[in-house]
């Protein structure tokens, strides 16, 4: 029975309750049945949004298709008072490729399985991030049941690309910059901190990546006629790359540093353990914690790189030398043109001649600030639901189309991710730990129940 006496535990108590009928499963093990891998050429994207729009049909919004270069989306909108607060939600449907093969215990991608022993549910998207879309779905039926309306408008905007890169998705956000007026992003992707903590991010790191090249000549020179007096580009390399952090891994390229850890972001990161723990603490940016490091701070990675041929070394000095390298960065350094920034460190360094390609960011970072109100409000929200402050960060340590939200929309963007590090989402074997549905379900009827009872200023500030 329903108790009345207070409605908003009414509408947590039912969200929870839908996430754990086995109409629930059905539902998901439906969207996890279309093969929508992005990178596949015959991938069912059209039928998938066609499939989930009949879903948003049946819970009062109303619902469009579009294209935008080339790749569909599906927009979900249910106006209730143009009073009321607006709130964007976000979903995408493509998922990694399925890895056939490759999964455990005779598992596939494409149909949900269940570990009994484990408790956990596995399936390709299921994390990333299907099963994330229907948590929300389930919450916001669960708060029209218990109030007869959200409270507040919405639209959901749900892309199939986000895989490759969300394609189209900024020139769409542009396109229906009017349409999509809202108030405040509320979306889920990406995992909580650890499974049982509930988990706020208001951003993402951006992340750019630049390859460098040295060739010094045509063709291997004899290591012993020729070493010593001829340039080694693999060598030559290996120092400009050791410069690009100090010997413990602080990033020390001028123009890639941020100024500092803003004192909202440190205290949220305070006494939190990041990356499941697996870090190591005498690594990265001195004077910080490795939760800042991940969420807070910017570092630079050595992807890949290679000289000569390591499973057949022959004794002669590589003609060339090559090396990926990643930064990710937290908002607040000019990101106008990282390339130049660490075209200057290297000729300082004196390796003017290695050669950089690759100038802009693939992610550009973007983050609403901590002390944001919509912030506070939603983590006061997840508070009330699960009697625990959620964890906040101030990035995703990864990256997500965050900054068209913050910069293309102009909104705040918080973020409630209903997955965890363990989830292997782009892996054989993506999973979530069955009981982490009705958990999130819950604490997203809770969050859509008190924005639907807010006053604008509450949400927003004055
Ligand atoms: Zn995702």
């Amino acid at each position: 029975m329903l108790d009345t006496s207070d409605p908003r535990s009414t509408a947590t108590r039912l969200a929870r309750d839908i996430a754990e009928d086995d109409a629930f499963r059905t539902a998901l093990a439906d969207l996890i049945a279309f093969p929508t891998d992005a990178s596949a050429p015959d991938a069912p994207l059209h039928a998938y949004l066609a499939h989930v729009a009949q879903g948003f049909g049946a819970m009062g919004f109303e619902t469009q298709g579009f294209t935008a270069d080339g790749h569909p989306f599906l927009l979900a909108s249910r106006i209730e008072d143009p009073a009321r607060p607006t709130v964007l939600g976000y979903a995408h449907g493509d998922t990694a490729p399925g890895m056939e093969g490759r999964w455990a215990e005779g598992r596939t991608p494409w149909t949900l399985a269940e570990d009994a022993a484990t408790g956990r549910w596995y399936g390709r998207g299921i994390a990333d991030n299907k099963g994330q879309m229907l948590v929300n779905m389930t919450a916001m039926q669960a708060v029209i049941a218990a109030r007869g309306s959200l409270g507040f408008n919405a639209h959901v905007l749900v892309e199939m690309g986000e895989e490759i890169g969300s394609p189209g998705l900024r020139k769409l956000c542009a396109r229906l910059k009017d349409r999509l007026a809202a108030d405040l992003l509320v979306a889920s992707d990406g995992p909580r901190v650890a499974a049982d903590r509930p988990t706020i991010f208001l951003g993402a790191r951006g992340g750019a990546t630049f390859r460098l090249r040295l060739k010094r000549r045509n063709g291997g020179r004899h290591s012993g006629n020729f070493g010593g007096a001829l340039r080694n580009p693999a060598l030559e390399l290996a120092h400009a790359l050791a410069s690009l952090t100090s010997p413990k891994g602080a990033l020390q390229v001028p123009g890639w540093v941020p100024e500092g850890v803003p004192d909202a972001a440190r205290a949220a990161l305070a006494g939190l353990t990041p990356a499941g723990g697996e870090v190591d603490a005498d690594w990265g940016a001195e004077g910080l914690t490795p939760a800042e490091r991940i969420h807070a701070w910017n570092s630079a990675e050595i992807l890949a790189f290679s000289a000569g041929d390591t499973a057949h070394p022959v004794n002669a000095i590589p003609d060339a030398a090559e090396a990926v390298v990643q930064l990710r960065y937290v908002p607040g350094i000019d990101d106008s043109d990282l390339g130049a920034a660490l075209r200057a460190h290297l000729d300082a360094q004196g390796h003017g001649d290695i050669v950089i390609e690759g100038d802009g960011p693939r992610f550009r970072a973007s983050a609403t600030p901590v002390d944001h109100p919509a912030a506070q409000f939603a983590a006061a929200s997840l508070a009330r639901t699960s009697d625990e402050m959620p964890v906040v960060l101030p990035s995703l340590g990864g990256s997500l189309p965050n900054d068209i939200f913050t910069e293309v929309l102009g909104i705040p963007t918080i973020w409630v991710p209903h997955s965890y590090p363990g989830c292997a989402q782009h892996a054989p074997d993506e999973h979530l730990p069955r009981a982490i549905f009705a958990d999130a379900a819950g604490l997203m009827a809770g969050l859509y129940w008190d924005i639907g009872a807010a006053a604008p200023a509450e949400l927003l500030g004055d």
